[in-house]
């Protein structure tokens, strides 16, 4: 469960080794990840996208991080202090492209950090542009994906910062990816993995139809800050631990008005960042969302 991604079409490789080992805690459609392994919630296969397929974490993992994130708060004394307050998060992007393919130009990225600053102004954290580096290597541009051995090579040899830090790739990403995030929890096993990567043509004017207004970055930063799917965990249980985001049985696609999937607790929440809704469509966190960034990042980033 180190890392969540967002996809535009059906199962793969990984979802299906992950698909071997049925959990009977969550029903038949759910499964579990073998240890190290990430998992997937077939029901969710209408995704954030035409054809889509989301990994989720299941009910009991969830639970087991929010359990850990309450003692690293309670251990820092914490607790009481999770009022928003501003926070300066310095970012690295770095540019992947294959000559003059997926070079995004200076103006894009800064577009893509204004999107970045508008998101997340409610919640009290802004977005410093540091670098921006670009690196010619199409062996790390075409077809990227997670867990791969690019992906390792490319961040153990780009990373840069802190906990603190946003690193965010861009590239042309593999199993039409629009992009993946690590979490907060795992930075300390990981510091170097640590970041988001991002499909290069969901930047703000870019080529992804339905996604390029830049909220695939929302989205994955959300991961990033500890914010689960709206849809974790169904109509049932705790969800995704937000209190203010009703729960959903499955994601969200396009932009379907009145949606209403778990029918006691008021329609979906399709205009959350944190659905898999056209960008076009998303355009909030809740107040219950920021405070949980504000708690992960007291936990594990600040
Ligand atoms: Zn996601």
């Amino acid at each position: 469960m180190r890392s969540h991604l967002v996809k535009l079409t059906a199962l793969s490789a990984l979802t299906l080794a992950c698909l071997a080992v049925p959990s009977t805690a969550t029903g038949a459609s759910t499964v579990a990840a073998a240890p190290g392994q990430e998992c997937y919630t077939p029901e969710h296969s209408a995704a954030r996208s035409k054809d889509g397929d989301v990994h989720s974490l299941t009910p009991g993992q969830a639970a087991s991080i929010e359990s850990k994130m309450a003692s690293k708060l309670a251990s820092k004394r914490q607790l009481s202090t999770n009022s928003l307050a501003a926070v300066s998060i310095p970012t690295y992007v770095h540019v992947i492209h294959s000559g003059s393919t997926g070079k995004l130009s200076s103006s894009t990225i800064s577009k893509q950090i204004s999107v970045l600053n508008s998101a997340y102004s409610k919640a009290g954290y802004s977005f410093s542009l540091q670098s921006t580096d670009y690196t010619d290597k199409a062996a790390w541009y075409n077809g990227i994906t997670d867990g791969s051995s690019a992906e390792s090579q490319m961040k153990n040899a780009l990373h840069k910062g802190g906990s603190n830090a946003l690193n965010i790739y861009t590239a042309s990403l593999g199993d039409d990816l629009l992009g993946w995030a690590t979490w907060p929890w795992d930075y300390s096993g990981s510091p170097a993995m640590d970041g988001v990567v991002i499909l290069d043509t969901s930047f703000p004017g870019g080529s992804a139809t339905n996604y390029n207004e830049g909220d695939t970055a929302t989205h994955e930063v959300g991961h990033w800050m500890g914010l689960y799917h709206t849809f974790q965990g169904g109509c049932s249980g705790s969800g995704d631990y937000v209190s203010d985001t009703p729960a959903e049985a499955s994601p969200a696609s396009g932009c379907p008005t009145g949606r209403n999937t778990c029918s006691s607790t008021g329609v979906d929440p399709i205009h959350n960042f944190m659905d898999y809704s056209y960008d076009s469509c998303m355009y909030e966190f809740t107040t219950g969302q920021n405070t949980r960034m504000t708690s992960a990042w007291n936990a594990y980033r600040g």
